[in-house]
């Protein structure tokens, strides 16, 4: 068996990239943007753009998926929690291995000296799917270990994924991204843990969609938008190479990594792994007489050997925040769940006689993981401080408040919707001194008010 390339997920060091560097970074940039996806992937396989840039070399590739909560038709889930992600797998590999397919017996060496890698978001690793399809994916990744890491934690390593390949000598190593309803992803990196891609100077080049490259490659249509077709989706594609998806969990981060750079491979090594094709899924898709699924079951076989993410915990329990002890899965008994002694305060708390049922299962989970209080009737309030007009979410944030005994929470509410949320500046209060003359400015008529009746 072979191991995994010795490519490393996580750099302890920072590159250092000098300013020539940078320039060079650009001009590739600019350079490989004048060439389609198709072009640009097959430049790696025997296939080289003219007059193409000596930094393309160096180019390592990185298939990256996220996983985030998604709406459960039959069980409404809330904004709140919805969308939150949850997983996130990527692939890493030099682009260069490209080159090294020239016959298909070549191509599972091609698949087997990617490195695979995935983590799960300690803080949203409660947030399960419960729908049929989705359900227990996050626990399955058939390639590779899991390791719990914190949300900051995540957002270092993919950035360290994305923006800090070191060559041996220190350098930073340029990145083409491979990814799949990219656009989702990016959108959900931005507006969760503020990713800037912008800011991302490794990164040459990004495949947003497999489905355009495989359309570029003849190996399905292109879409008639006019008549509301769209792209094949990423199920259909690999179901086009004759994969057999069933138990092959799709939808966990790390196994969808695989998954589409297999099927990048699969479209970029085309003429040479099915040359009796020229257009359309080849009639038989198997590659020097295995299947796909052989090359992955292959794959799949060295999953103990694999190295993980050198961060967080391979093991992590949501019921009790117990780290490296027992599975935190719903099959897998907790002690202190068993023992009912989680409690959530929330759920606990709940006033009135509609959050009876929630009262009922306050046993169980634990209060910053509550996913039943979006749900909760918010409890009543007093009349003189006539909250009939604050937002839901005012008033939740109130009721949960109220339920901790969390006076700074309470607070919070009080002072936007009754002493209202001015005039402090929040972003300039860290210099006292910027602050004191805001306010000034500010309360001045008041102060001024009061100086006047003193002088009376
Ligand atoms: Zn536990
Ligand atoms: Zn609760």
């Amino acid at each position: 068996m072979e191991t995994a390339s010795p490519i490393q997920a996580l750099q302890s060091t920072l590159a250092v990239t000098s300013i020539e560097d940078q320039a060079d970074f650009k001009t590739t940039r600019e350079f490989l943007s004048k060439f389609t996806d198709l072009e640009v992937l097959r430049h790696w396989a025997n296939h080289p753009l003219p007059n193409a840039p000596k930094l393309l070399e160096e180019a390592v590739g990185v298939a990256p998926d996220l996983e985030w909560l998604t709406q459960d038709p039959k069980n409404k889930i809330i904004d709140q929690i919805e969308g939150k992600i949850t997983q996130i797998g990527w692939t890493v590999f030099s682009m260069s291995i490209l080159k090294e397919c020239h016959t298909p017996a070549e191509f599972p060496a091609l698949i087997k000296k990617a490195a695979i890698y995935y983590v799960r978001v300690i803080e949203n690793c409660h947030l399960r799917a419960k729908e049929h399809f989705l359900k227990d994916t996050e626990i399955n990744p058939l390639y590779c270990p899991t390791r719990f890491v914190s949300e900051a934690e995540a957002k270092t390593i993919l950035s360290e994924v994305l923006d800090n390949q070191v060559t041996a000598d220190g350098r930073k190593r340029p990145v083409v991204l491979i990814g799949h309803g990219w656009n989702f992803d990016e959108q959900k990196l931005n507006q969760q843990w503020g990713f800037k891609f912008k800011n991302l100077d490794s990164i040459l080049f990004k495949v947003r969609s497999l489905g355009r490259v495989a359309a570029m490659a003849g190996v399905i249509p292109w879409p008639n938008r006019d008549l509301g077709e769209g792209l094949l989706k990423l199920d259909e594609m690999l179901r086009g190479f004759q994969i057999d998806l069933t138990n092959m969990w799709r939808h966990d981060g790390a196994n969808d990594a695989l998954y589409q750079m297999t099927l990048a491979f699969l479209i970029v090594l085309f003429p040479i792994l099915y040359p009796g094709t020229t257009a359309g899924f080849p009639t038989d898709a198997s590659i020097a007489g295995l299947s796909i699924n052989d090359i992955w079951t292959d794959v799949a076989s060295n999953k103990d050997n694999a190295a993980p993410v050198d961060k967080g915990f391979a093991r992590f329990c949501f019921y009790c925040d117990a780290t490296d002890d027992h599975d935190g899965t719903d099959e897998s008994p907790c002690p202190s769940k068993e023992s009912d002694t989680i409690l959530c305060k929330l759920c606990a708390n709940a006033i009135g006689k509609k959050n009876k049922r929630y009262r009922d299962r306050a046993h169980g989970h634990q209060t910053h993981r509550c996913t039943l209080q979006w749900s909760h009737q918010c409890r009543k309030f007093p009349e003189v401080i006539k909250p009939a007009d604050w937002s839901l979410d005012d008033k939740r944030a109130l009721t949960r408040g109220m339920a901790l005994a969390d006076d700074a929470m309470i607070g919070a509410v009080f002072r936007k919707n009754i002493i209202g949320e001015g005039p402090i500046d929040w972003t300039v209060v860290a210099d006292e001194e910027k602050r004191l003359e805001f306010e000034a400015t500010q309360y001045s008529s008041g102060e001024e008010k009061e100086l006047d009746e003193d002088e009376e």
